[in-house]
């Protein structure tokens, strides 16, 4: 780290439980975002403020005025922009510090594999359930760490699936995919402002402490809140060994 690094991220450096050596790790982390929405604009804010490396950012929605009640990466000059070329453009000026990737295409499952093999970490920031249950199981794949948000309305959850450990749960075990899609998405429904931006800050600080490795995280947990009564609840889950992705051959 050159000087103004150790300034910009001193308040870390200063965490015993982070120090030189923490934030170190951090500038060295390449993560993954998927979804640069209501989880997903304060996710990778946190990220790029807290100086992780590099952020790859993938969204291949248009910004529309009624985004920005919510999304607070995107900007009223940004509507009509692709998300993930918004949102690069906000972080850049952030923090200049971080190399943002952003794909404004829908990936393929075969782009989203090569892309998942590359990062350390994903972020799932979308709000339907085909992409959840495709970056569960291709994190699963690849053993890498995925770190689940969701909301809509006034509740909110969220939970850290570490795919290096061979006994962990994954998304299906908790939600299995019954082939019904019965997602609620913000699009049609209504969702409270704030809410989208604590469950993605929750998301970012559950990044930042599986990449330095401190804490604990929110493994084989799920985190439950309800914003109306600004409580939460931790549901524990364990393996389902009837799941159908951690049966699946090759994540044996
Ligand atoms: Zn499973």
């Amino acid at each position: 780290m050159d000087d103004k690094q150790l300034l910009r991220y001193s308040r870390h450096i200063l965490l015993p439980q982070i120090s030189y050596e923490g934030q170190e790790k951090l500038i060295q982390s390449h993560v993954l975002i998927v979804g640069t929405g209501g989880l997903g604009s304060p996710a990778a804010m946190y990220l790029a403020a807290a100086g992780v490396g590099k952020l790859t950012i993938n969204d291949f929605d248009e910004v529309e005025l009624t985004n920005l009640q919510r999304q607070i990466i995107h900007e009223t000059g940004s509507i009509g922009f692709n998300k993930a070329i918004s949102a690069r453009k906000a972080l850049e000026k952030l923090n200049p510090e971080v190399k943002i990737e952003a794909i404004e295409n829908r990936l393929s499952i075969t782009d989203l594999d090569k892309t998942i093999s590359d990062v350390d970490i994903v972020l799932d920031c979308s709000d339907n359930f085909e992409t959840r249950y495709n970056i569960n199981r291709l994190c699963k794949k690849n053993k890498k760490p995925l770190v689940s948000g969701a909301a809509i309305s006034f509740e909110g959850q969220v939970c850290v699936f570490d795919f290096r450990k061979l006994d962990s749960p994954c998304y299906a075990c908790l939600f299995p995919d019954d082939g019904s899609e019965n997602s609620m998405r913000c699009a049609d429904n209504g969702v409270f402002s704030p809410l989208v931006g604590i469950i993605g800050a929750t998301q970012a600080a559950e990044a930042l402490k599986v990449l330095m490795g401190i804490g604990e995280a929110l493994t084989g947990k799920l985190m439950l809140l309800d914003a109306l009564t600004m409580e939460w609840r931790s549901i524990k889950f364990a393996k389902d060994y009837g799941c159908k992705v951690c049966n699946r051959p090759y994540d044996k």
